[in-house]
């Protein structure tokens, strides 16, 4: 984990990271210095909900002469809990309003899902070859996630476009699904100042979480593919500085997301290769294969890793998949050329 990035002001922005008790460390939280004649604080994500991030959220606020009672919105970049945990304790305190995606709205109004939707869950995943055990480890956050989770109404929703009215410092915002459905990365154009939520990250990937439909062989949502397609409507803004939830500031979005594509491409002739070798091979036996050393310890990003890709290869026509005796299983059709998947484009 990189060394702990502290409160620090940009202009009018001022970040403030808490800690989350998840392995990607700190997020962190961006408040909206006001202009000398206005009361108006906005605060984007707040930290998990929890004693040691309240405290690191009031003593950043603190720091520029403001108390928790101050802020007047939050807008939300996704409803992860380390980005809304606080949302309603900060509404206690100061009445603010809380904003966010309108596909937020199911996934902040409980964290556990009800018993029925858990043993459809359970026959998903065991098409793709996990077993109950895998089930019970690749949800086992869902317990330190109950321990932390207050539920969260919004008191407006957002759609991609619509402009946040800040004195002087106006947001614009953009659904950039992927990492999750909701995501949203909001956008200053006078300054070409991006908040990217945890849809662009300095030091890490993104991980685009698997979507569990409905039904065991329900439609899904093919995130790494949505992903990209996000990504790419990044593309043809200039912007001059990214703010990410974790890691620090940085400032060449489309250089991030080249080296994003190039690791994914490498990944999918990975995949590609592992396919070649061994035959058709189940979403289990792909990540075993792929991640020899860290898939059992990290079965949600293996599985949404593996299944992303796969989803990747099968709508560019590289892979298919059948199903036999309650197994999914992935055969290799032929290997994509290199910059066939990511063809090299110019904004
Ligand atoms: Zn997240």
């Amino acid at each position: 984990m990189k060394e702990a990035l502290g409160v620090k002001q940009f202009g009018r922005i001022a970040r403030i990271p808490s800690p989350t008790g998840f392995d990607v460390g700190d997020v962190n939280s961006y408040l909206i210095l006001p202009e000398a004649d206005s009361s108006e604080l906005v605060l984007i994500d707040t930290g998990v909900g929890r004693d040691d991030a309240w405290q690191a959220l009031g003593a950043g606020l603190a720091q520029f002469g403001y108390g928790v009672e101050d802020i007047t919105l939050i807008l939300l970049t996704h409803a992860h809990t380390d980005h809304f945990g606080q949302a309603p304790r900060i509404r206690r305190a100061s009445g603010c309003e809380i904003w966010g995606h309108e596909a937020i709205h199911a996934s902040v109004s409980d964290y556990l899902p009800p018993p029925p939707r858990i043993e459809m869950e359970k026959q998903f995943f065991r098409r793709l070859g996990f077993t109950e055990a895998m089930y019970d480890k690749i949800f086992e956050y869902r317990d330190y996630v109950g321990d932390i989770f207050e539920p969260c109404e919004l008191d407006r929703t957002l759609v991609d476009g619509d402009v946040i009215k800040i004195n002087g410092f106006d947001l614009h915002t953009t659904h950039t699904p992927g990492h999750c459905a909701e995501e949203v990365v909001f956008w200053q154009p006078e300054t070409r100042q991006m908040f990217s939520g945890d849809h662009l990250l300095p030091d890490i990937t993104p991980v685009c979480l698997l979507d569990i439909p409905d039904q065991p062989r329900g439609e899904r949502v093919h995130a790494l593919t949505q992903y990209y397609q996000s990504a790419d409507r990044l593309l043809p803004y200039e912007v001059h500085c990214v703010y990410p939830s974790h890691g620090d500031v940085f400032s060449d979005h489309r250089e991030l997301i080249a080296g994003y594509k190039l690791a994914t491409e490498r990944r999918l002739l990975k995949i590609c290769r592992i396919l070649q070798e061994h035959g058709p091979l189940t979403p289990l036996e792909v990540g075993q294969r792929l991640f020899p050393r860290v898939w059992h310890d990290q079965l949600y990003a293996v599985c949404s890793e593996v299944m992303g890709h796969l989803d990747m290869l099968i709508d560019e026509g590289f892979v298919s998949a059948e199903e036999d005796l309650g197994l999914l299983r992935y055969a290799l059709l032929s290997v994509p050329e290199p910059g066939v998947i990511f063809p090299v484009v110019s904004h």
